[in-house]
This record gives structure tokens, C-alpha cells and sequence, in this order.
């Protein structure tokens, strides 16, 4: 199968508002590493919730991992596809292995205890995410950052094919930007496992995914290279700010520099 993800006309209205995403059409290669970016309320959440098959769309066609995201294949699909969203507390006194350890429930089946195998995906995913030291932690008494590793951990102890992840970078320290997307990009390239991420730095965007899709008010505005995306004029329309936009000769990527008022044109 050469695509992971196809969406084609995809449509989907909250009830309460005219928002939502509006005529989506998106292909994501088998292997390939997609970004999502977009202004906030542009409907990069609700896209990521459509294809982990969260919200039923209203019209339109959805694809993940060979075939529509719904309850017929809710087994397989949890063990092609892991879902990063944002972190909220538990509410229960879980402790970091056990919550990296629910990752692994798609692969054991009936009521067996975990096993060895288990336990081993388990260990190396928080070697890999750096909490292997907080494991006999509880997880709602971690930071919100240390949260957010965590939350990786237990996606990756699930193996999956298909990593869909929502701003996972957002509460993490520049060096935890780095483990964190180095090991998505380590993963991808070693296991060909696929990666749709949305996130809000455009020069991660930029340095670590070779697909990008910028959405506008629920459509898709482009999609492409990097370069071909994050462009001044495109970010000027979609975010209404103006931005420097340079190709940086150490990583040969895009530099993107939000400008303050006093340097504006
Ligand atoms: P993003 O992730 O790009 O910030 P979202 O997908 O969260 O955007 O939201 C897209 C739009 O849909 C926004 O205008 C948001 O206010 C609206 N929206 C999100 N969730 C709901 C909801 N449950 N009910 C009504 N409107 C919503």
C-alpha cells in the first residue's frame, strides 16, 4: 500500500459553529513525515481527530492504513495506529510504566498479563523518550513537558505503523524538541514508520518533514515540500503576520523569524 492516509472532499461541521474542516483532501505516503500547520482554530485538531477516527466526518471519503477509520476495525487500527493528543492528568495514581505499558493493550490479547516482550517495548520506549528514571513516578505528578514524553512512550511501546501526534513539542525544552523529533525522524527512516504531526514551529517544520500541509479556516490553503510551502507570501495571507524567511547554509532548511512591529514593512 503506497498510501498510509487518503482523504478526498472531506467535510465536518461542529454543531455549535460554521467551523470545522471544509472539502479536505490530503495524501500522506506510507513512510513519509507530514507536518500540519496552520493558525489556531484552523483545524489542524480536527483533522488529527478524523483520521484517528475520533469524530465521524459528514461527508467525504477517509482512509488510514487501508481503509475508513470506524469501530469495525477498532483492534487493527490500534495496532497500525498511535495517537499523541494533548495531556491531561489521569485522575488515578497510575504510574508511569503502567500508563506506557496501556500502549501495549492492543497486542495482548484476552485478559493475559503483560509479558516479556511487553515489558521489553515498554523499557525501551522510555529509554528512547528519556523517563525511563521517572517510571515508578505518578503520572499526574509530572510536569507538563515530562507528561508529554510519556504520552510518546506509551505510543511507541504500541509499535505502531502510523504515529499521528498533536503539538507534541509544545510544553518540551529545546534539547527535548530535539530527542523528541530526532527520534520520530530515527523511526521513520529505520522502521519506515509514517509520522503526521501537527505542530506550530515552522522551522521544525521545516528541518525535520518533507511533507507539509498549511491549513486556512478548515481547507487545505498548500501542500508540499517545505520550501514550497512556508513561503513569506503564503504566511503573510494564512497567519496574517509578516515573517523572514531564509534558507539556512548549516542545515539547508528554512530559517522562519517572526518580525517584531519596529521591523515590520
Ligand atoms: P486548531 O487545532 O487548528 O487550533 P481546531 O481543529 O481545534 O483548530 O478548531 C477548528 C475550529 O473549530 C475553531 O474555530 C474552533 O473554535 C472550532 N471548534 C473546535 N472544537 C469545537 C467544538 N467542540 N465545538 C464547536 N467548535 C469547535
Amino acid at each position: 500500500m503506497s498510501n498510509a492516509i487518503e482523504l478526498r472532499a472531506v467535510e465536518y461541521r461542529y454543531r455549535s459553529s460554521d467551523t470545522g474542516l471544509k472539502g479536505v483532501d490530503l495524501v500522506v505516503p506510507t513512510g513519509s513525515m507530514t507536518a500540519v500547520i496552520g493558525p489556531n482554530g484552523s483545524g489542524k485538531t480536527t483533522l488529527l481527530r478524523v483520521l484517528a477516527g475520533l469524530v465521524t466526518p459528514s461527508g467525504g471519503d477517509v482512509s488510514v492504513c487501508g481503509g475508513p477509520p470506524d469501530s469495525a476495525r477498532r483492534r487493527s487500527f490500534a495496532r497500525q495506529v498511535a495517537v499523541v493528543g494533548t495531556q491531561s492528568l489521569l485522575g488515578f495514581p497510575y504510574t508511569v510504566l503502567e500508563v506506557v505499558l496501556m500502549g501495549r493493550a492492543p497486542h495482548i490479547e484476552g485478559f493475559r498479563l503483560e509479558s516479556e516482550a511487553d515489558l521489553e517495548a515498554a523499557a525501551e520506549a522510555m529509554e528512547s523518550t528519556e523517563v525511563a528514571a521517572l517510571s515508578h513516578r505518578i503520572f499526574d505528578t509530572l510536569s507538563s513537558g515530562e507528561r508529554q514524553r510519556v504520552a510518546v512512550a506509551r505510543a511507541l511501546a504500541q509499535e505502531p505503523r502510523l504515529m499521528l501526534l498533536d503539538e507534541p513539542a509544545a510544553f518540551l525544552d529545546i534539547k527535548q524538541q530535539t530527542v523528541l523529533y530526532d527520534l520520530l525522524a530515527a523511526l521513520n527512516e529505520e522502521r519506515g514508520m509514517t509520522v503526521v504531526s501537527v505542530l506550530h514551529d515552522l522551522n521544525l517544520a521545516s528541518l525535520y518533514f518533507d511533507q507539509v500541509v498549511l491549513l486556512d479556516q478548515g481547507s487545505v490553503y498548500a501542500a508540499g515540500a517545505p520550501e514550497d510551502v512556508i513561503t513569506y507570501a503564503s504566511v503573510r495571507e494564512v497567519y496574517q503576520t509578516d515573517v523572514y524567511v531564509d534558507m539556512n547554509d548549516l542545515t539547508g532548511k528554512l530559517n522562519v523569524l517572526p518580525l517584531p512591529r519596529s521591523r515590520k514593512t
